[in-house]
């Protein structure tokens, strides 16, 4: 084990205050930050000492949402279908260097296949190679036919959905990701429409709080929100309000969702260069977002990057950008992604924001992003667990 590590830099984002620190020293002792200075102190005689120039240091990010498993291609679904779990195994190590290298240290993968995101996890956790802390959700909860029954989690009537949750926990997930309405990439499904009755929902809440996990829902039209608000998931994924080719939006629930203290995981973000068509789509969702920040929704920053083309596995920093778009400040755009985002995945002790006893996974970006969010896609240096990523 190396000795205590020192990052310097000229300015440093906690997480969580608006007020950027001055001439930080982050010290990182066996992986974990051990202290936060400012000014100008004499670094500890005994530490690396790292300067990392004229750049602002933020805690590493969390994408709350992705596929670790889908290829960000024009065909993601068809491409799953045809790897192998070998293939797709080493695509999903791909795709989680990608995100780690932008800077994004923890993800949340709301669906795979055969639990390779576990697998991949502990691979990571072992130390053997330098990868995002993985918080994964195995094959999503799903009815027979539903979103994404392709990945093999297909469950119907409480009895099911309580034995689809243990065995998730058996298998070793740290989530559970129920899909309470239909998706748009899973043909023969309606996204408008619910999946799952409340009881049923309720059930899958209630034996995965029993065992420890939280319970996040994939929910695009109302009824299908309203079900798991009522069955009081912790997390809705979405959250588009879309019906057949439009959103409707409903105050009194989402005043529901912020009374409930849901977090919202709004999968907005999309890299530039792709179809005009979807960000038209992308555009009628502002102002929803808008209405669930002003009513105090706890909106995180979710992509479900690997799903498209203009999702690839580091889109986060421009969800983070259309977060701001919807009337985040930009520090609440950027504690969206990290110290919101941290807590809202269950690792708000360890992760999300820069501060003594919290995980040594750091990045560094030139500019300011509580300026200019732009900032986030230029970044300089990652670390993880204290141990530098190679960006390049
Ligand atoms: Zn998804």
């Amino acid at each position: 084990m190396p000795g205590p590590q020192v990052l310097r830099a000229a300015r440093l984002f906690d997480g969580v205050s608006a007020r950027l620190i001055q001439q930080p020293m982050v010290v990182i002792d066996a992986g974990r930050i051990t202290g936060v200075e400012s000014g100008p102190i004499e670094s500890p005689t005994d530490a690396e000492v790292v300067d990392l120039g004229d750049v602002t240091l933020l805690p590493g990010m969390i994408d709350a949402h992705v596929h670790l498993g889908f290829d960000a291609g024009p065909r993601p679904v068809a491409q799953m279908l045809a790897d192998s779990d070998a293939t797709l195994l080493l695509r999903m190590r791909l795709a989680a260097r990608r995100a780690l290298a932008a800077g994004i240290t923890t993800v949340r993968d709301l669906g795979d296949r055969n639990y390779l995101g576990v697998t991949l996890r502990d691979w990571f956790r072992s130390g053997a190679e330098l990868g995002p802390e993985i918080i994964a959700a195995g094959p999503p909860v799903t009815v027979t036919g539903g979103h994404c029954h392709f990945m093999g989690g297909e469950a119907d009537g409480e009895l099911e959905v309580r034995r689809g949750v243990r065995t998730r926990v058996k298998s070793g997930v740290d989530v559970i990701k129920i899909m309470a309405t239909g998706g748009h990439m899973t043909p023969g499904t309606n996204p408008s429409q619910p999946q799952y009755t409340v009881a049923e929902l309720q059930a899958a809440v209630e034996e995965a709080h029993r065992l420890g996990r939280s319970v996040t829902a994939h929910a695009h039209g109302p009824a299908g929100i309203a079900n798991a608000v009522a069955a009081g998931v912790d997390c809705i994924e979405h959250c588009s309000f879309r019906v057949g080719g439009g959103r409707q939006p409903d105050r009194r629930l989402i005043e529901g969702i912020a009374e409930r203290r849901i977090a919202v995981s709004p999968t907005v973000g999309t890299a530039p260069s792709t179809r005009p068509g979807i960000s038209t789509l992308a555009e009628s969702f502002l102002p929803i977002l808008e209405d669930m920040h002003q009513a105090g929704v706890r909106l995180i920053g979710g992509t479900d990057a690997g799903v498209s083309p203009g999702k690839p596995h580091d889109v986060l920093p421009y969800g983070v950008a259309f977060l701001a778009r919807a009337g985040l400040t930009n520090v609440e755009a950027l504690a969206a992604a990290t110290s919101v985002g941290a807590e809202a995945c269950g690792v708000g002790e360890r992760k999300g924001a820069v501060k003594p006893g919290r995980d040594a996974d750091l990045f560094a970006v030139v500019g300011d992003p509580t300026l200019d969010l732009g900032a986030l896609l230029n970044v300089t240096a990652v670390f993880r667990a204290g141990r530098r990523v190679d960006v390049n």
